[in-house]
């Protein structure tokens, strides 16, 4: 067990607020210390920063929000550590327990995106590479949250977008884009993965150099100039 100095432990403050995730019937609560929220997410601190219109009532609403991201980003804000994988990683080679963990890392991202916390952010990248150099190729499966949905998630620029055209042009089956309906794929995408692929063609490079050499740099991390979320002690 790793020990830590007290003056490093996270403040977390005395007060706790409620926020309500989804809508019915996937619909739950959360009860999570305000300044740990605050800290973290440049949405939370400026929502939180109001006075409360209605007395008394700490609670924030979001409504397109999926319970089971948020679980796992309160879960992260308290333990520093993602709990990513889901119920069929028990076999932790198969493909259905890989597929599931993609969505799950997704899905977080897009909720990290949406509190702005880049910290979470750029953990679930990391997470996001780890993985990719855990799974031999993306399948029809592992790509369900398709370029578009990434693209209407994210905004222009957004590392996610990079990653996943970079992924795109080196580790998806030929038989994803057989299936994928032309008309969902939104023309950026489509732009960066030609650019890409072309690239790709020129001589002397390789996968290793496009994705395998970024593994544990910030090339795919939202902090910029701030700190990078690993070097701050301890979470
Ligand atoms: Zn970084």
């Amino acid at each position: 067990m790793e020990r830590f100095s007290i003056r490093d432990a996270p403040p977390i403050g005395t007060k706790v607020v409620t926020v309500v995730v989804g809508t019915e019937p996937e619909l739950e609560d959360f009860t999570v210390h305000e300044e740990l929220l605050r800290r973290s997410s440049d949405f939370f601190n400026a929502a939180l920063n109001n006075d409360w219109a209605e007395a008394g009532e700490r609670l924030i609403r979001l409504p397109t929000g999926q319970p089971a991201s948020f679980y796992i980003y309160v879960q992260w804000l308290y333990s520093a550590r993602l709990f990513s994988k889901g119920t069929l990683s028990q076999a932790t080679s198969s493909t259905a327990g890989n597929n599931q963990e993609w969505t799950s890392l997704i899905q977080c991202y897009f909720l990290a995106n949406y509190l702005q916390d880049v910290d979470f952010k750029d953990t679930l990248m990391d997470a996001l590479m780890q993985w990719t150099a855990e799974v031999p190729q993306l399948n029809r499966n592992a790509t369900v949250v398709s370029a578009k949905e990434i693209y209407d998630n994210t905004e222009d620029g957004s590392p996610l977008r990079k990653f996943f055209v970079d992924l795109s042009v080196w580790k998806v089956e030929g038989s994803v884009w057989e299936n994928e309906e032309g008309a969902t794929l939104p023309y950026d995408f489509l732009r960066a993965v030609t650019i890409g692929l072309s690239r790709r063609l020129q001589p002397g490079q390789t996968l290793q150099d496009v994705i395998d050499e970024k593994n544990g740099t910030c090339h795919y991390h939202a902090h910029g100039n701030n700190p990078c979320y690993k070097s701050k002690s301890p979470r």
